[in-house]
């Protein structure tokens, strides 16, 4: 698809070519991250959004995938844990505390947030005047060494694989860098790309992944890889040309290109998604 944009000549015909592809399919969405993905540098001057890579990032060998996007929640830690299960706790308890929802209403009203708009937050925010950062220092008021702990094997991994690494959350930066702290990672990533840098969307919107592109000066789709434990986020990721990893189970499922059970098995993963592309 993105290499039918490419050989036309000059951005008119390119606009035309889109909307004409536009027109034609009746997803706008689509054409326009396909559009856009191209022409990256355009798009990066029509909304100036800042890289947040400070690192300077030169490889010496030739490496398919320069940039990995890691989930954070139920992905750097265990689902196990409790900690995801302690937030939605909480997240109930803000929407009957805070909103006055019956308490009845709320299980079935956090799911049709999520399903319907991709996280409770989203449609907490068109639904009620809430106020975002209220919301979200009071679902992460958790003491996170309760729930989860340094994991030796996941830093090692880390250390190892040689490129750029950022966390992709639907989650905020506050409780990133302290899920990241507690976990003893922080200095083996090179930046966050949160809620907040993908308003109005979320992940598995297409629009929040060419967000995390663009946060992370990342023009190639192709050469990007998600790490996350939903199979909507990694459908999501795998239908703008990313690469995308399922992190929890073995099974062969679609949606992903892989999937993780042990991060000690990440570099292995990575070899043989980079084998398939040559
Ligand atoms: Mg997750």
């Amino acid at each position: 698809m993105l290499s039918q944009v490419g050989p036309l000549k000059g951005w008119q015909e390119q606009i035309k070519f889109v909307w004409r592809q536009t027109s034609e399919r009746n997803k706008f969405p689509w054409a326009f991250l396909e559009f856009t993905v191209c022409q990256h540098s355009l798009i990066k001057t029509l909304f100036p959004i800042k890289s947040i890579i400070t690192r300077d990032t030169k490889y010496n060998h030739d490496v398919k995938f320069t940039t990995l996007f890691f989930d954070l929640d139920d992905t750097l830690y265990p689902a196990s844990s409790g900690l995801w299960e302690a937030i939605r706790e909480r997240i109930s308890l803000f929407m009957d505390e805070f909103l006055n929802i019956p308490r009845e209403e709320i299980p079935g009203l956090r799911r049709k947030y999520f399903e319907e708009y991709g996280t409770a937050l989203r449609g907490l925010e068109a639904n009620y005047p809430i106020r975002r950062e209220d919301y979200l220092a009071f679902v992460h008021d958790l003491p996170l060494r309760d729930y989860i702990q340094p994991d030796p094997e996941l830093k090692a991994v880390l250390m190892g694989v040689p490129v750029r690494k950022l966390i992709f959350t639907n989650a905020d930066e506050a409780h990133a860098r302290r899920v990241m702290e507690v976990l003893e990672v922080i200095q083996y990533f090179d930046g966050i790309v949160d809620i907040n840098d993908m308003e109005p969307y979320c992940k598995p919107m297409p629009e929040s992944f060419l967000r995390a592109m663009l946060r992370a000066d990342e023009p190639n789709p192709g050469s990007c890889v998600l790490i996350d434990d939903m199979l909507r986020n990694t459908t999501g990721a795998t239908s703008v040309g990313m690469r995308s990893i399922l992190f929890g189970t073995d099974g062969h499922q679609t949606g992903m290109d892989a999937t993780l059970l042990k991060w000690r098995d990440l570099p292995k993963v990575l070899d043989e998604l980079e084998s398939r592309e040559k």
